[in-house]
């Protein structure tokens, strides 16, 4: 189990996100058929692809800061990712590097710092709120849960573990959710009784953090 998060694991976690997100395509799809324009599958995996394999070259993540590989990465996505998700998934990751800036890993509490900061960055560019059926429905609930854990004393792991349950539960949420922000949005009530393509994916992203701090 990983005590803190370093470039090994943060380049190990958007490799697990990318597996992920490559192995549920289909779902993903599936969600943005019945409430959007079905690319949101292809979108995560092309996109995320490209993140990873920048990853590999091998100057990437040595020498560099947490914030920076968190920027470097907050860059790549906003050139890679497509759609409404890609500008703010790009977000996310950017705010997270500014907050993280010169450290060269994150405790739990670090991480929720700086993971707050990057949603904050996320809403301001898209102005999201809870209970608008977005990402941010997932995401919200698992950077307080991870906050939540860290406050309490929880090390790396289970703090990550509790927000990978909280994102599920956010994601679950979504379903009943009027949408009132992007594309699916215009459908109104129809939008209704479906699960947010980018809640789905959002926990991909917080599954895979999980993922990657239990490992090391
Ligand atoms: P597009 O709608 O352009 O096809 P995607 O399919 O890639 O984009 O992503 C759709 C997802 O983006 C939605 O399911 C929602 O979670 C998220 N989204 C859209 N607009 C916003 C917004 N303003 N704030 C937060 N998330 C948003
Ligand atoms: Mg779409």
């Amino acid at each position: 189990m990983a005590t803190a998060v370093t470039n090994e694991v943060i380049i190990d976690w958007l490799a697990r996100f990318h597996d992920i997100v490559a192995k549920q395509r289909a779902y993903l799809t599936e969600l943005d058929s019945a409430i959007g324009d079905a690319d949101h599958g292809v979108n995560m995996d092309r996109g995320l692809a490209q993140v990873v394999a920048m990853l590999d070259e091998p100057a990437d993540g040595s020498g560099v800061s947490t914030g920076a590989l968190l920027q470097h990465i907050g860059n790549g996505l906003l050139t890679s990712l497509g759609g409404a998700a890609g500008p703010l998934y790009s977000a996310l990751f950017l705010g997270a590097g500014a907050a993280a800036g010169e450290r060269t890993q994150l405790d739990a509490g670090d991480l929720a710092g700086s993971l707050r900061a990057g949603l904050a960055e996320l809403v301001r560019r898209g102005s999201a709120e809870s209970g608008d059926k977005t990402m941010f429905d997932a995401l919200d609930p698992a950077v307080q849960a991870l906050q939540q854990a860290a406050d309490d004393g929880a090390g790396l792991g289970p703090a990550t573990a509790a927000a990978a349950a909280a994102a599920v539960a956010g994601r679950e949420a979504t379903a009943p959710m009027l949408a009132r922000k992007g594309r699916a949005s215009y459908l109104g009530e129809r939008s209704v009784g479906h699960v947010d393509p980018g809640a789905a994916s959002a926990t991909m992203l917080v599954v895979a953090l999980a993922e990657a701090a239990a490992q090391g």
